[in-house]
């Protein structure tokens, strides 16, 4: 039996030790962090996410503990609903969409790559490796080395394998927005079936339902390359952006600093040299983080999560199999991250043709995968 070491325990990496367990391989996972986030913000799961939800066998779950919507309203910032358009584009029978939290989602696929007996070796980082023609061994910031037949990195934007694969350091293209995060209680407001978003000029904002009465908020809006906002200082940013919202009155009067607001700035990383050398094989984030704007990204790293599993099960030669799965992800991954971030750029430029992106992506994401 192959031994698979996995570096990165977010959604791809956990994802890839079910799928791999599933397929028959022993897996070990290492992640960098000492324990699962304890906060954080909320995910939306479209229904192609659904789709491969149900193929890891978390589907229920993650309804039971996400909140299901059917529509998506779009608003002006005085709170007029603009267009509402339906969230179903794939299969009637599934829900338009769920959103959840990224802990729970995260306690989830951790509870069920244990279960399928995968090792998770918390406050594991790897930070190099080395090869020879009859394995791969990892070496760990603690100095440990681990040796396994195949070394996979769904370690996010920032990968070390991926680098060390590549034999070089990647660049990050900046996409020229900000995104602001945070969990929110609404105690006197009730969510219906619909996701809420509310656009001014450049500014978006998004108001995710969770649960009846609370909810997660995304705030994207221009800034520099050099832009940075400091912990301390993002609740107040936040408030005042949202300050330009009065329909979004019944979230701004309940925003609590006990609710730590998260700040990135969104970039992208394009890997176009395949996805795998030797033994090493790269998925998820650290081939092809993008954009947030269609919610595809944790879809597309669980996609390569199960592909990996299916190409590696079908095939002893790891070259072939590496092959067969680089054909199958990249050219997917890689358009549905572009059409992700070309909605950014002509956001920025203020030119209209946004639906039609989103209608490509849906396109090719009802082709399969
Ligand atoms: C603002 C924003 C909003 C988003 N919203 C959505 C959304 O609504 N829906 C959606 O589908 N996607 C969304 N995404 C994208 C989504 O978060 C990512 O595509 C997804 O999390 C990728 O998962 P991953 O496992 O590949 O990488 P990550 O989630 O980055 O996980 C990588 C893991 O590897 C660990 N790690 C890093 N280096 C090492 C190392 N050397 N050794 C061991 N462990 C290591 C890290 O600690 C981390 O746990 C959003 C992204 C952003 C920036």
């Amino acid at each position: 039996m192959k031994h698979i070491l996995i570096a990165g325990g977010g959604i791809g990496g956990l994802s890839a030790a079910i799928s791999l367990r599933k397929a028959g391989f022993s897996v070990t996972l290492c992640e960098a962090a000492a324990e699962n986030r304890k906060t954080g913000a909320g995910i939306l799961q479209p229904q192609n996410a659904l789709a491969v939800l149900k193929e890891l066998g978390v589907f229920e779950e993650c309804c039971e503990h996400g909140f299901q919507t059917a529509w998506f309203k779009t608003f002006d910032k005085q709170g007029n609903l603009l267009f509402k358009v339906s969230e179903s584009f794939l299969d009637d029978k599934l829900p338009g969409r769920n959103n959840i939290l990224r802990k729970t989602l995260n306690d989830i696929l951790i509870k069920h790559a244990e279960a399928s007996g995968a090792r998770i070796l918390w406050g594991k980082k790897i930070v190099a490796y080395e090869e020879t023609p009859e394995a791969v061994t990892a070496v760990c910031d603690d100095g440990e080395k681990m040796q396994a037949d195949i070394l996979a990195g769904f370690d996010g934007i920032h990968s070390i394998v991926r680098d060390a694969m590549l034999q070089k350091e990647i660049e990050k293209e900046f996409l020229g927005m900000g995104a602001w995060r945070f969990y929110i209680e609404l105690p006197d407001y009730t969510f219906e079936d619909a996701t809420l978003m509310y656009r001014s000029g450049e500014t978006q904002i998004g108001v995710v339902p969770l649960a009846e009465h609370a909810g997660y908020v995304f705030v994207l809006q221009p800034c520099t390359s050099d832009y940075w906002d400091e912990e301390e200082t993002r609740f107040d940013r936040v408030k005042e952006i949202l300050s330009g919202f009065p329909g979004l009155d019944f979230v701004t009067k309940h925003m609590s600093k006990e609710h730590p607001v998260i700040f990135n700035k969104l970039e992208q990383v394009a890997v176009q040299e395949p996805w795998y050398k030797g033994r090493v094989v790269i998925g998820g984030d650290a081939a092809h983080a993008g954009a947030p704007t269609l919610a595809q990204g944790a879809a597309m790293a669980i996609e390569d999560a199960i592909v990996l599993s299916e190409e590696l099960k079908k095939h002893d030669d790891l070259e072939t199999a590496f092959q067969a799965y680089d054909e199958r992800r990249a050219p997917r991954a890689l358009k549905v991250q572009d059409l992700s971030s070309e909605i950014v750029r002509r956001g920025l430029k203020g030119e209209p043709g946004a639906e039609e992106l989103i209608g490509e992506c849906y396109a090719v994401l009802r082709e399969g995968y």
